[in-house]
C-alpha cells in the first residue's frame, strides 16, 4: 500500500520548549485520522510542522515528494482562533481562495472555478450566504465556509485543526459527513480533535500524542484506557473497561 504521508523523527522547538518530540508515523490513502491529546500536547504544532509552516527537524514526505512540491494537493483549515474573522471578505471569495492554487498568477478565475465554488458552498449548505461577509456568520457557518474552501481546492490530503470547536450540532454533522465522503473517495483526512466522546464514532485511526507519539493505529486497537491515560496523564479520569470506556474530561 502506497503511503500518503511519511513523517520521520519530527521535532519542533520553541526556544527552550520542545513542543513536538521525535514523532514518526506513516499513513495510508483513504483514512480518516484523529490527532488527539491534551491541551498543549503539540497537535497544532505537529500539523504546522508537517505543512512546513513551522521550523522543524526531521523529514516529511507527502505523496512521495517534499511538502513544498505538493502544496497544491494539501488543504489546511487552521484552528478557529488563528483566523481573523473580522477581515472584510465575502463568503464566496473565501471559497475561491481554495481555487488559487490552480489558477496561474496571470489569469483570472474562470467559469469552471466559479462552478466549483458554487458546488462546494452547496455541499456545506451555505450557498445562500455567498454574498455575506464572513464575519456576519455564526461559528458553525464560518467553519462550513472554510470546509467549502478546502473542498474547492480538490486536494488529496486534508488537515483540519479542531474543526468542531465552538460550532452547532448541525454544522458538526454536515462537516463529519463530508469528511467521510472525502475519505470514501480515497483521500486522507487528519482532524485534530480534543473531545474524546466522539472519536470512536468519527475516526478510522487515531494518532495519540503528548509531545511525543504515544500510539498510532486503528481506533479499535488504540482507544484503550491504558493508552488514553498515558496520553492525557492527569488531565482526564477514566471509568469502565476496555469495551466501554467513560471519560471525564479536563
Ligand atoms: P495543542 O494544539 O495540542 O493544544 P500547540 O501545538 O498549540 O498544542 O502547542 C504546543 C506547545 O507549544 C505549548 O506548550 C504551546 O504553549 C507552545 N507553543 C505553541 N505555539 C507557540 C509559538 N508560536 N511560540 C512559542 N510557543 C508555542
Ligand atoms: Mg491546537
Amino acid at each position: 500500500m502506497k503511503k500518503v504521508i511519511e513523517v520521520e523523527s519530527l521535532s519542533v522547538f520553541y526556544e527552550n520548549n520542545q513542543a513536538v518530540k521525535d514523532i514518526s508515523f506513516q499513513a495510508e490513502k483513504g483514512r480518516l485520522i484523529g490527532i488527539v491529546g491534551p491541551n498543549g500536547a503539540g497537535k497544532s504544532t505537529l500539523i504546522k510542522a508537517i505543512l512546513g509552516l513551522e521550523k522543524a527537524q526531521g523529514k516529511v514526505t507527502v505523496l512521495g515528494e517534499k511538502v513544498n512540491d505538493v502544496r497544491k494537493q494539501i488543504s489546511y483549515v487552521p484552528q478557529r482562533n488563528q483566523i481573523d474573522w473580522d477581515f472584510p471578505v465575502l463568503v464566496e471569495d473565501v471559497v475561491m481562495m481554495g481555487r488559487f492554487t490552480h489558477i496561474p498568477w496571470y489569469k483570472k478565475a474562470g467559469k469552471k472555478d466559479l462552478e466549483i465554488v458554487i458546488e462546494s458552498l452547496e455541499k456545506v449548505g451555505m450557498l445562500e450566504y455567498r454574498k455575506r461577509q464572513i464575519g456576519e456568520l455564526s461559528g458553525g457557518q464560518q467553519q462550513r465556509v472554510f470546509i467549502a474552501r478546502a473542498l474547492a481546492q480538490h486536494a488529496d490530503l486534508f488537515f483540519l485543526d479542531e474543526p468542531f470547536v465552538g460550532i452547532d450540532v448541525t454544522s458538526e454533522e454536515i462537516i463529519i459527513n463530508l469528511l467521510r465522503e472525502i475519505r470514501n473517495e480515497g483521500k486522507t483526512v487528519f482532524v485534530v480533535h480534543h473531545d474524546l466522546s466522539k472519536v470512536e464514532q468519527y475516526f478510522d485511526e487515531l494518532l495519540l500524542i503528548n509531545k511525543e507519539l504515544v500510539e498510532y493505529g486503528e481506533v479499535k486497537n488504540v482507544y484503550k484506557p491504558d493508552i488514553l491515560s498515558k496520553t492525557y496523564k492527569g488531565s482526564i479520569t477514566l471509568f469502565g473497561n476496555d469495551e466501554n470506556i467513560m471519560v471525564v474530561s479536563e
